[in-house]
């Protein structure tokens, strides 16, 4: 029976960057199609996922009850307060009866074996692969979404099915993957999902890596940062007008996330969308670059991304080559240490230099590492230690 990890599909999986790469337009009938197969055959060598009566659903964290039967949802800056037999923004969290539920809890819509590169995460266990998986449901609503069919999906759209938490990590470590990454649609709103995944892998040694919008409670990311090893935040601009007008939510709680996972001490990554016209210039990447430098340091990766039209964008071209290498030199001059440029191919562009010395310490094409000049995280030229996380193993 071919799966979801059958060799020629691994790394095949959604885009993580939710935004531009060229991926292929799968119409939302085949996409759902595909996922509800997914789910009912599960993946290789390992049974398929309970469905049916029995699956368990999960109250929700991060609520309150204002009265009246209606609860609000304090997971995410959008604080829904939702009526009984209601949703909120995201369409996955449920007002039953006056308390408020998680339709998504153990029900995966997409797993793939990925390469951690593919996240992106450059100075995280380079060269290892990451079990990557998502539910439906997004609290941002991204004109440029690249994973639309994930995020727009409601949890009706796909075949019931359940994977809990121990179940996740058996099938991780039966693929030998390095760690899990939640990914793909937006790991805040399956957050009770995500969090016991990821103590359960702390527990068998695996490692736990958050890909997301940012776009959550200060409370619920200072828990998850008890729990994960390494989180990419996507800033989709420097510009709180953007945010509403292209994203449907507010810059200020994505910088304050940013700072909080610092705080943490947790490894930390950033990719910035350069969509033409919109968010490219000079001025915002200027000012971004400055933000990052003074409240992050400059050890924080920065990676400008190219965009490709698609979904509710597509009036826009791709993002000239010339554009992200004229914002990977400003946030370079403004102290950032490691920048990088993705979706455009560029193998220069794409691999780490030292810090202290300036030679190339990690060589990447595409989403695979073609050389590695570092040993026990320092720089095999001149010493220097290089900020990351460079073996695998328990967080
Ligand atoms: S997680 Fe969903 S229900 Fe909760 S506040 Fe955000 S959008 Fe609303």
């Amino acid at each position: 029976m071919k799966t979801s990890l059958d060799k020629e599909e691994k790394g095949a999986g959604p885009a993580d960057r939710k935004s531009g790469g060229p991926g292929s337009a799968l119409s939302r009938r085949r996409f759902l199609a595909g996922s509800a197969a997914m789910i009912a055959m599960g993946m290789a060598g390992i049974p398929p996922v309970r469905s049916g009566p029995g699956v368990p659903r999960r109250e929700a964290s991060f609520c309150s009850g204002p009265g009246g039967g209606a609860v609000q949802c304090l997971l995410c800056p959008h604080s829904c307060t939702i009526p009984p037999g209601g949703r909120g923004k995201c369409g996955v969290r449920e007002n039953v009866d006056g308390s408020l539920y998680s339709l998504v809890y153990g029900r995966p819509c997409s797993m793939h074996l990925d390469p951690i590169e593919k996240k992106p995460f450059f100075h995280v266990m380079p060269g290892t692969s990451a079990f990557s998986l998502s539910t439906v449901g997004c609290n941002m609503t991204c004109r440029f979404c690249q994973n639309w069919q994930i995020s727009r999906a409601k949890p009706e759209d796909i075949e019931a099915g359940y994977a809990g938490p121990d179940e996740i990590v058996e099938r991780a470590l039966s693929v030998s993957a390095g760690s899990i990454a939640f990914t793909y649609g937006e790991p805040v709103v399956f957050f009770e999902y995500m969090y016991d995944i990821a103590c359960a892998a702390r527990e068998k040694g695996l490692r736990s890596l958050v890909v997301t919008n940012g776009y959550c409670s200060i409370e619920a990311i200072k828990k998850l940062c008890g729990r994960v090893d390494a989180v990419k935040i996507d800033l989709k601009a420097f510009d709180d007008a953007y945010y509403k007008r292209i994203c449907g939510g507010s810059l200020k709680p994505v910088l304050d996330s940013l700072v909080e996972v610092r705080k943490a001490g947790v490894w930390l990554e950033i990719v910035y969308l350069v969509v033409p016209t919109l968010n490219d210039g000079r001025g915002e990447i200027g000012a971004m670059s400055r933000w990052i430098i003074s409240e992050l340091g400059p050890d924080v990766p920065v990676h400008f991304s190219r965009f490709f039209p698609q979904y509710r964008l597509t009036n826009l071209p791709p993002t000239p080559v010339s554009s992200l290498e004229a914002a990977r030199k400003i946030c370079i001059g403004e102290g950032a240490r490691y920048v990088y440029i993705g979706n455009a191919a560029l193998a220069e562009a794409e691999s780490t230099y030292c810090h202290a010395c300036g030679r190339m310490i990690i060589s990447r094409k595409g989403h695979m590492v073609t050389g590695t000049e570092m040993s026990g995280g320092k720089c095999n030229h001149c010493g220097a230690v290089i900020p990351g996380i460079w073996r695998e193993g328990k967080g």
